[in-house]
């Protein structure tokens, strides 16, 4: 990676929004250098949430489905065929007032930064909430969810469990009964987050069967889910419960913590932009969940890395 030079374009994050935002630019020939890790995930990995996925049905384009790691994987190699550079360093810090932009790979403390750049596409992504709970990270992707539109349709016919209560778990249940033989909401109290009118639809379903003042403290299954330890949380009392699937909905953290102070982030955590993908800086775009409390699906995140990689070419020209 070369740093004195002064960049005209940095990507953070190689989830879709970085990488199509990447193939954009390559193919502009404006040499992104995309930087991947930490920040890039829900999962502190890079490639973003299809990474945690088996199979996605939903990409357009892939009419028998696609492996979330091989989409991922693909669009890696279109965006290094046109001359994206992408490079596994997380960057630690950056300075949004200078202009030149600083980024900061490493010590964050050091008083110049790594490197320079004219603009800053930011695709760092949101991360899904997860209990923390022994198994949960072993079996995602085998019964373990965060997203019932990636894998509702893996659940026919069976026994489904969604944790939280919140408008994302209710919606989530909701969505799950075109799937599931049975949907029970697990909520850790016995008054529901969620809006009143996603209340209404999921208590006058009758599909959905709620576990109130439960936590779930465990999930059973060797290669799959077959099971969760519940425990109430009014009596201590623990039970498994059987379950071929569970989708964690206990809420999304965006990505952030680079930002705070700099840009304009909307009272839910989330980047705000306006006219497509700028940020309240000049120069700075994001794309992607990082900005998104609404769709999350990889397909909107490339769409939206695609606007921000025309609007930084746009700005680019305008500078010239
Ligand atoms: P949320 O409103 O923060 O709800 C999270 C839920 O998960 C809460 O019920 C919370 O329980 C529970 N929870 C949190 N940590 C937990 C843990 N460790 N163990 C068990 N349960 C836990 O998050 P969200 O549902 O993702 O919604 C986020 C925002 O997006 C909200 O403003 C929401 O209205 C919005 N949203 C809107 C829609 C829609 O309008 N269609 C859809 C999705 C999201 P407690 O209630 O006990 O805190």
């Amino acid at each position: 990676m070369e740093s004195s030079v002064t960049r005209d374009v940095v990507i953070l994050g190689s989830g879709p929004a970085g990488l199509t935002s990447a193939i954009y630019l390559a193919r502009a020939q404006l040499q992104p250098l995309v930087l991947e890790g930490e920040l890039s995930s829900s999962s502190d990995q890079p490639g973003g949430q299809l990474m945690l996925t088996t199979e996605v049905e939903n990409f357009p384009g892939f009419a028998t489905g696609v492996l979330g790691p091989e989409l991922m994987g693909s669009m890696r190699s279109q965006a290094e065929r046109f001359g994206a550079e992408i490079v596994t360093e997380r960057a630690s810090r950056v300075d949004l007032t200078s202009s030149p932009i600083g980024v900061w790979i490493g010590d964050q403390r050091a008083s110049e930064p790594t490197l320079r750049t004219r603009t800053l596409v930011i695709a760092t992504g949101a991360r899904s909430l997860m209990l923390g709970i022994a198994n949960e990270a072993r079996l995602l992707g085998h019964g373990v969810s965060t997203c019932a539109t990636c894998d509702g349709f893996f659940f026919r016919g069976k026994q489904i469990v969604v944790v939280g209560g919140g408008d994302s778990a209710l919606e989530e249940a909701l969505f799950l009964t075109k799937f599931g033989e049975s949907v029970t909401i697990v909520h850790r109290r016995s008054e529901l987050r969620a809006s009143k009118i996603m209340q209404d639809r999921a208590l006058s379903n009758d599909k959905i069967k709620f576990l109130w003042n439960s936590v779930v403290t465990d999930v059973v299954g060797d290669d799959h889910v077959e099971g969760l330890v519940v425990s109430d949380v009014t009596t201590e009392n623990n039970s498994t419960i059987p379950a071929d699937g569970v989708f964690v909905a206990i809420g999304h953290s965006p990505n952030t913590g680079l930002f705070t102070e700099q840009l304009e982030i909307d009272n839910a955590g989330y980047l705000v932009t306006h006219d497509g993908t700028k940020t309240s800086v000049p120069g700075v775009f994001a794309c992607g969940d990082v900005r998104d409390r609404h769709y999350r699906q990889a397909i909107t995140a490339a769409g939206s890395g695609c606007m921000a990689a025309v609007d930084a070419e746009r700005y680019l020209s305008s500078l010239s």
